[in-house]
Order: structure tokens, then C-alpha cells, then sequence
């Protein structure tokens, strides 16, 4: 029997970026509606620390102890350069509208970055994203980094939070430009669960030899 893994997040725009990558390595995972947990206020304060790292940790350490199960959660940002990198990891509620959410809060973010940068030549950026995972023999982060520059208005339609005004250097197009594939190549979360998704898989082929 295989193991089912929890992937601990409550953003629809994560989600449809890694259920793809867990089925095409043949991992099962559930999300957090399918494991039967409902959202709470408790969650909101989860993201306290200073770093990526600790962030995602903290949340799958959450969940896992809510669900027993194998959990594994990410932590995410944006760091722009002439902001001395910030939102950073304050990036999800940076525009301080603690009343939106969904595109509704992208779209305040989105605006409050553009404000924030106003005429500035400097729109170098990197987006961050950590990912942890906690079992039984304990937690493990992998992180990965992407960099662009911030555009002057939004292009794409894709994608969620700061894609439309991420121009990434790989790519060359937005990340709301960009497949959801084609994102997953490029990208801080696809390159750090391509690691965490190695890992998995290698360490599922031992058990079965
Ligand atoms: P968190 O990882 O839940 O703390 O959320 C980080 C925030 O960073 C998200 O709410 C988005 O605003 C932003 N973010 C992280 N990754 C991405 C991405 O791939 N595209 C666009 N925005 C992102």
C-alpha cells in the first residue's frame, strides 16, 4: 500500500501547481479539505518567523499534528531588490489588506508593489520558496530561487499573486504568461518540489527493495 502524504496549504494557485507534480511521481496526497480539516484562526499566526524555513516548518508541523499523516507544506516570497528585499516573508499579506483574499488580495498586492516601486530603474526580483516535509524520522527543508525583474503593469492572465508583474529571466514572459508546465520549469516552487518530490520517490523505491 502506497503512503498518502498531506500537502498542507490553503492556496487554490498552489495547488493546481503541485497535484500535478505528486501524480506524475505516482504519490498520492491529499489536501486539507480532503483530510477533513477545516480552516481556522489559528492558521493566520502560523507564519511568524524570520525565515522561509522556519514558516514552512511551522506549518507542516501544524497540520501534521492535526492529521498524523505525513504532511508537507511550502513557504513563499518575493524579494525586490531596490526594496531591500522585501515583502520577503511578509509577501502574502504585504498590502495590509487583512479583508481580501483570493485575486482580490493579489490585486491589492499587485498595486501596493507597483506604488512601492514606483519609477525606480532597479526592478530586480527574485521570488523564494521553501519546502518541508515532516515524518517520522523528521523534518526536511529544500529551497529554491528564481529571479526577473517587476514589470510596470501586469501581463498574462495566469498564475496567481504576483505573477502578472513578474518578468521572469528564464522564461522570458510573466509567470501569468507562462502554462502551468512551463511555470513548473522555471519556477521556486516547481524547482524546490522537484527536489522534495525526488527525495520521496527515492526514498519510497528503498522501502520496496
Ligand atoms: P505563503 O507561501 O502562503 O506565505 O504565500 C506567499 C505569497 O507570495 C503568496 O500569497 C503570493 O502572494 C506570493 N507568491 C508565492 N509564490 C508565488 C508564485 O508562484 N506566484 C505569485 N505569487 C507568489
Amino acid at each position: 500500500m502506497s503512503d498518502k502524504y498531506l500537502l498542507a496549504t490553503r492556496s487554490l494557485g498552489k495547488l493546481y501547481e503541485l497535484r500535478p507534480m505528486f501524480a506524475a511521481a505516482g504519490l498520492e496526497v491529499i489536501d486539507l479539505d480532503g483530510a477533513g480539516i477545516p480552516e481556522s484562526t489559528a492558521e493566520a499566526n502560523l507564519e511568524e518567523f524570520d525565515s522561509f524555513e522556519e514558516n514552512a516548518l511551522a506549518k507542516a508541523k501544524y497540520f501534521r499534528a492535526k492529521s498524523g499523516l505525513v504532511t508537507i507544506a511550502d513557504d513563499s516570497g518575493l524579494e525586490v531588490q531596490a526594496l531591500g528585499g522585501a515583502p520577503g516573508v511578509h509577501t502574502k499579506r504585504w498590502s495590509g489588506r487583512a479583508d481580501l483574499e483570493g485575486r482580490a488580495l493579489d490585486v491589492a498586492n499587485n498595486d501596493f508593489l507597483l506604488r512601492k516601486l514606483g519609477k525606480s530603474a532597479d526592478r530586480r526580483a527574485r521570488y523564494v520558496c521553501v519546502a518541508a516535509i515532516i515524518d517520522g524520522s523528521g523534518p526536511r527543508t529544500f529551497r529554491s530561487e528564481t529571479e526577473g525583474e517587476i514589470l510596470d503593469a501586469p501581463r498574462g492572465e495566469g498564475g496567481f499573486g504576483y505573477d502578472p508583474l513578474f518578468l521572469s529571466s528564464e522564461l522570458g514572459i510573466t509567470f501569468a504568461e507562462a502554462e502551468r508546465a512551463v511555470k513548473e520549469r522555471g519556477s521556486h516552487r516547481g524547482r524546490a518540489f522537484v527536489q522534495l518530490i525526488g527525495w520521496l520517490a527515492a526514498r519510497a523505491r528503498g522501502q520496496r527493495t
